[in-house]
């Protein structure tokens, strides 16, 4: 079983031959859509023109329904518009519109509220009451196999008072799944917890790389800026929320109850597994289905205050980390802010990423997988800054 069966059929953008076709990915091939249905034409064509998702994405819930129904009659037992998947090139699916990260996940603040307020609340008093995030850099969201440049920026400074300058001494990764909103909304209206699949067309594994040691200095009072902005890596497959019904599962339990805006209805979880992988090392197992808010909840917060969605946004779940050590979704968490480095199979020891370092997300959702996402480390020696 590859994961990639009729059950599954994520979307994604193949460069084949100087063309880039929006394709699904089934088991190792992909099928050109266009092609597909211009066998006998069901579609406006122009949604699978290309040269990327968004016309799919900005089609709605009811386009995408019948696109994979399409698909899923279809394609069994036909050959039409195939191409092995060795022969393509997967590039970045969507034009990020804007983009948007949260911090979902209860054991995940704890553990970073532990690691930098060791004698405070790890829980800051807003936590329980709404899913907190901020907005990142949607230009620099890239596909899976970009190279990553070690950031350079400001850190703490030393005992002369000058802030340190250099590459960053403490490259985390952190594990996520991002959401990708298709159909948009209307500046000043709310979107509805009970409307997240009416505008989230999918789901796509998220590496939110960070540098600590640049956050630590910069992100007092208005939070993350440079040590996060560099580069966000996404997988270049989007599982359609449609793949992962069989999946759903209801949230770990919210005390206090949320606000009436922040109500979800059950199950609004997802069983989703993942892996972290640096340099062929599984490091961790952070199960999605641990995430104190759901997505739909983040969905409806980012628009309570009536801020419109725009075919194209993406927001990320946070780090995800279970309540073991082995799940836990940063290298932050899994060497405990580096004081206790853990260890990779060749034998070395990382307590954050070093030049060369790859790092790769994989993950399962019962009998489906994910598309990966790997991303690595290298020097801006080798990169010029011009
Ligand atoms: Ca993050």
């Amino acid at each position: 079983m590859t994961g990639y069966g009729i059950d599954h059929l994520p979307y994604g953008v193949a460069s084949h031959q100087g063309r880039a076709l929006v394709v699904v990915r089934l088991e190792d091939d992909v099928v050109d859509l266009a092609a597909l249905d211009a066998e006998a034409p069901s579609f406006d064509p122009l949604l699978f023109a290309g040269p990327d998702l968004g016309p799919l994405l900005a089609a709605g819930a009811e386009v995408w329904a019948a696109v994979r129904a399409w698909l899923q009659e279809t394609l069994p037992g036909s050959t039409v518009a195939r191409i092995p998947l060795a022969e393509v090139e997967m590039r970045m699916p969507f034009a990020v519109a804007d983009y948007v990260d949260f911090y979902a996940s209860l054991n995940h603040a704890s553990n970073v509220g532990k690691i930098f307020r060791p004698d405070a609340e790890p829980l800051l008093p807003n936590w329980r009451h709404l899913p907190v995030g901020y907005h990142g850099r949607a230009g620099t969201v890239v596909p899976s196999g970009t190279p990553i440049v070690r950031p350079h920026g400001q850190r703490r400074p030393g005992p002369d008072g000058r802030p340190a300058f250099g590459p960053s001494q403490a490259l985390d990764i952190e594990a996520e799944l991002g959401f990708v909103v298709g159909a948009p909304s209307v500046l000043g209206a709310a979107v509805a917890a009970g409307a997240f699949a009416d505008h989230v067309f999918g789901v796509t594994l998220l590496n939110d790389w960070s540098a600590r040691d640049i956050q630590a200095w910069e992100y007092v009072p208005l939070g993350p800026f440079l040590g996060k902005s560099f580069a966000t890596s996404i997988s270049p497959w989007i599982t359609p929320l449609a793949a992962l019904e069989d999946v759903r599962v209801p949230l770990p339990g919210q005390d206090p109850a949320p606000l009436d805006y922040l109500r979800v209805a059950e199950p609004a979880g997802y069983g989703i597994d993942l892996e972290v992988v640096v340099n062929g090392t599984v490091v961790s197992r952070p199960p999605y289905a641990s995430m104190y808010w759901s997505p739909a909840q983040m969905l409806a917060h980012m628009t309570v205050n009536g801020a419109s969605l725009r075919t194209g946004d993406l927001y990320g779940s946070g780090t995800i980390s279970g309540p073991e050590r082995d799940q836990r979704g940063s290298l932050l968490e899994l060497s405990w802010g580096g004081s206790e480095p853990f260890a990779l199979d060749d034998g070395t020891t990382r307590s954050y990423l070093q030049d060369g370092d790859t790092v790769t997300l994989r993950a399962t959702a019962g009998s489906i997988t994910l598309g990966e996402v790997e991303g690595t480390i290298t020097s801006r020696a080798s990169w010029p800054d011009e």
